[in-house]
């Protein structure tokens, strides 16, 4: 039997969580065009903020920069004006990146009601294998296709498009061992924080993109379709 793939919960909300590195970013691509949902990244926006020189842009421009976290604050109101629009267009949301922090996270319940998370994925990969995948990866700056280059050579050819792909700017060393630092410190309490309310589920992040994405929504299964449910 074969089944819609749009869940019964007509706008999703779907939060991913995992290390920099694990393949939020392209689960998500792929979970939003699944669950006919939006892909939110925060990370994305902010680095949008700062490519654009906005004010905010200026502000979280060294904050990025450092592998830290821009204030709770902030990312929280970004990410519920992003949700209002949503909910006006009556469209689900994949978070790629947010909340970070168990304080985000409460905040965002506290805004937006517990009932409406449907499920918090956690891509499982181990730091060493992160740690590789985020030195050598290159970003193409035309079409943000993710491609890889050894760890000293900086920027390489676009193998989507022929523009030039660059090393993310806190892809430095330094910036990757404080971004994986702080999601260490952030992981524990933000995992508790969606297992006790029964939202966590969690799926071996290794392998191809299409097999981690099989394992992921034969793990949402359960969440947003009801169990024994068939799912395209
Ligand atoms: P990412 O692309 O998700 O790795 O995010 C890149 C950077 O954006 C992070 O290192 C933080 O500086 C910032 N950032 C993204 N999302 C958040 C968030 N939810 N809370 C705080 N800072 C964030």
């Amino acid at each position: 039997m074969r089944t819609s793939t749009v869940p019964p919960t007509a706008s999703p909300i779907l939060v991913l969580l995992g290390r920099q590195g694990a393949g939020k970013g392209t689960q998500a691509v792929r979970l939003a065009r699944h669950l006919q949902a939006v892909h939110l990244s925060t990370g994305d926006l902010l680095r949008q903020a700062v490519a654009a020189d906005s004010p905010m842009g200026r502000a979280v421009a060294p904050v990025l920069a450092r592998g830290e976290l821009v204030s709770d604050d902030l990312m929280l109101s970004v990410v519920l004006e992003r949700l209002a629009e949503l909910s006006t267009a009556r469209k689900g949301m994949i978070l790629d990146g947010f909340p970070r922090t168990a304080l985000q996270a409460d905040a965002f319940v506290r805004a937006i009601g517990v009932s409406t998370i449907d499920a918090a994925l956690e891509i499982d990969v181990p730091v060493a294998v992160v740690r590789d995948r985020l030195a050598s990866r290159r970003v193409c700056g035309a079409c943000s296709t993710v491609t890889t280059a050894p760890p000293a050579i900086e920027a390489v050819a676009c193998g989507q498009c022929g523009n030039v792909a660059r090393r993310r700017a806190d892809d430095t060393a330094a910036a990757i061992d404080r971004r994986l630092s702080v999601y260490e410190e952030q992981a524990t309490p933000l995992r508790k924080f969606f297992a006790d309310r029964g939202l966590l589920v969690s799926v071996d992040g290794l392998g191809s993109p299409e097999t981690v994405f099989e394992r992921a929504v034969k793990a949402l299964r359960p969440m947003l379709w009801g169990e024994g449910m068939a799912v395209g």
